[in-house]
């Protein structure tokens, strides 16, 4: 068979753009190869109605396994309702909507062993052949990393005994105990008795302790009154908070997207926006040869690195000018901006209003700190920071 273009990982970023590339070229022969027995992995995504355009959830809603007309935040004696909409993919609606928009252009339980311009070669020995490849195989640590913090978290789906009353998702609930920096309980609530409860962490280092979250989260539903009936299951995270003032380069001859090319919000460590972004760039090549996918790529991976500079500034304030205690109270102010900047901001895409209001309107930490972490160099003032190559 030929092959037009092979996109290797079957996961939210190559999924997404094989789904995309179907849409809007029918024509085009692609193959998806996933190493994992269904597509997606084991997780849960969610974004925020305003980090897209209209016309990008219009194509996004056949993933959406749930949708709420708003949210809400609470910490200790304050508590702010959103009327902006939010939304969560399972990995269960990707798989069924991309063997529904693929068909036999997915390839589970494939696992490849290299990958160069134009071939792969899978874990039999066997080569593939096509005009052009995409690396989307998620997260790898680079060589030279740059300084990183953590957002670490560990999730349960539970169905309760009763209906635990809630109808939109607590985003962040951080009236919980601080530990181990800036603590937040996250809840999406699927239906009347079942919700995702996970336990999340800004922290210095990455990992999870599961059996120590598994604790922490009973005490949360204890404290709340729900009692479980089922554990229907559960998943983790360490997504990488860079600190660095520019991304690190992108090794290989071979176009590479999702988190392996850093293409996530710097601050959340979220990465669905930007998939849809650069799904619909490549979408809207009027020729998909190798050349014109290896360009479209490396330009939005440009731009992509030009707009992280604000948030990864955010980040050296949050972590290296700020204890691990005043994160808490950074968050707490940057809940009471306007709703704008907010939306903003979780889209990853502030102007230079929203800026001055974030950085200057009301620093969230002490102005000179903030300066001296952001902008000297790079010694961590009041915690250590992982040496690049760690
Ligand atoms: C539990 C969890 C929850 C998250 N929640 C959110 C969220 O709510 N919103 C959000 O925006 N972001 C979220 N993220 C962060 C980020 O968006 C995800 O990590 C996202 O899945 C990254 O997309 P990706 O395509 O880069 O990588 P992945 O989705 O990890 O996809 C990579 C795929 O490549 C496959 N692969 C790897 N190696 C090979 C190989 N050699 N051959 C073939 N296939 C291979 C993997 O099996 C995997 O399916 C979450 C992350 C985790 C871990």
């Amino acid at each position: 068979m030929t092959t037009d273009l092979i996109i290797v990982g079957g996961g939210l970023s190559g999924g997404l753009l094989a789904h995309r590339l179907a849409e809007r070229h029918p024509k085009l022969r692609l193959r998806l190869l996933e190493a994992g027995p269904t597509l997606g992995g084991n997780h849960t995504w969610s974004f925020h109605d305003t980090d897209l355009t209209p016309a990008q959830r219009a194509w996004l809603a056949p993933f959406i396994a749930h949708h709420w007309p708003g949210h809400d935040v609470a910490f200790e004696g304050f508590t702010r309702a959103f009327a902006t909409g939010y939304a969560a993919i399972t990995s269960h609606c990707f798989d069924s909507t991309l063997r529904a928009s693929l068909g036999e252009a997915v390839q589970c339980d494939t696992p490849v062993t290299a990958i160069a311009r134009g071939q792969v070669r899978l874990s039999d020995g066997s080569l593939l052949h096509a005009a052009a490849v995409i690396d989307a195989r998620g997260y790898q640590r680079p060589t030279r990393p740059g300084p990183l913090a953590w957002q670490n978290f560990f999730g349960q789906e539970l169905r309760f005994t009763a209906p635990h009353g809630l109808t939109r998702p607590l985003l962040m609930d951080a009236t919980v105990t601080q530990l181990g920096g800036f603590r937040f309980v996250y809840v999406l609530p699927f239906t009347a008795d079942t919700a995702l409860v996970e336990d999340t962490y800004y922290a210095d280092e990455p990992g999870v302790d599961q059996a120590l979250l598994r604790g922490r989260i009973a005490d949360y539903l204890a404290a709340k009154g729900w009692q479980v009936a089922d554990l229907i299951r559960e998943e983790a995270g360490s997504l990488p908070i860079p600190l660095a003032a520019t991304p690190p380069a992108i090794p290989g001859p071979v176009p590479t997207i999702g988190m392996r090319a850093g293409l996530a919000h710097p601050t959340t460590g979220y990465s669905l926006a930007e998939a849809v972004r650069l799904a619909d760039r490549i979408a809207a090549l009027p020729s998909l040869s190798a050349d014109s996918i290896a360009a479209a790529i490396d330009t939005h991976l440009k731009r992509a690195a030009a707009r992280q500079g604000f948030f990864r500034l955010v980040n050296r304030m949050l972590f290296l000018a700020a204890a691990p205690t005043d994160r808490h109270r950074a968050m707490r102010r940057f809940y009471q901006l306007p709703n704008r900047v907010i939306a903003h901001f979780y889209a990853g895409q502030v102007d230079a209003a929203d800026i001055a209001r974030i950085l200057i309107g009301r620093p969230p930490v002490p102005f000179f700190a903030g300066l001296r972490a952001a902008f000297g160099d790079g010694t961590a003032p009041t915690v250590p920071i992982p040496q690049a190559g760690e």
